[in-house]
């Protein structure tokens, strides 16, 4: 198959400056806390791994795995919890720390699943946010870039499971 037609949007030094400016807001609204970081797999990765290492408090790790796309750019607008956590959340600070915000179906469903537990506070910090695309009313914490529409690949965000590498963020052009 040919390589896809994509188009920068987001070079590596201007998504360094965004998270490095994210990372310092976390680091002042959390500090004293026990917060506790979920990353969304797949896609938040290097999202995460690169923010927490520019905020200078502690944290806890944790992971949990949702579907909600399928190997393509089509949602089902259905989502399904693949992989739960295993950190005991309750009275913690939860960050859950997504790759991006579509639907909004993804985080009302996990926020709803997360709360039960009784953390302290829950959170969310999106890399990016089409908030424009929204079939439920849904609003991040913290978002490092919101975009319009398209579907955008690289700093952790796959097309058919390519593209995760690229240290730029690209939008697939049809
Ligand atoms: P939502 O439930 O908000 O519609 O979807 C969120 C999930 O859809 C994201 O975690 C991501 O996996 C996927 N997604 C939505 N838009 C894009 C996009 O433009 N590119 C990629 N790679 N994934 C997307």
């Amino acid at each position: 198959m040919n390589e896809m037609s994509k188009e920068i949007i987001f070079s590596r030094a201007v998504i360094q400056k965004r998270v490095q400016e994210i990372a310092d807001q976390i680091s002042k609204d959390y500090v004293g806390s026990d917060l506790v970081v979920v990353g969304i797999l797949r896609g938040a990765f290097i999202f995460m791994a690169d923010l927490i290492r520019m905020m200078n408090i502690p944290c806890k790790v944790d992971f949990a795995r949702v579907a909600s796309y399928g190997a393509g750019a089509e949602s089902f607008g259905k989502v399904v919890m693949t992989k739960d956590i295993e950190t005991s959340i309750r009275g913690r600070d939860i960050l859950i720390v997504e790759d991006i915000i579509d639907t909004g179906l993804t985080m009302q469903y996990l926020t709803g699943w997360l709360s039960e537990r009784n953390p302290r506070s829950i959170k969310v910090c999106a890399f990016l946010d089409k908030r424009k695309k929204r079939k439920v009313s849904f609003h991040a914490d913290y978002v490092g870039f919101t975009i319009d529409d398209g579907f955008v690949v690289g700093y952790g965000l796959d097309f058919d499971e390519k593209y995760r590498f690229l240290p730029d963020v690209y939008v697939i052009k049809q």
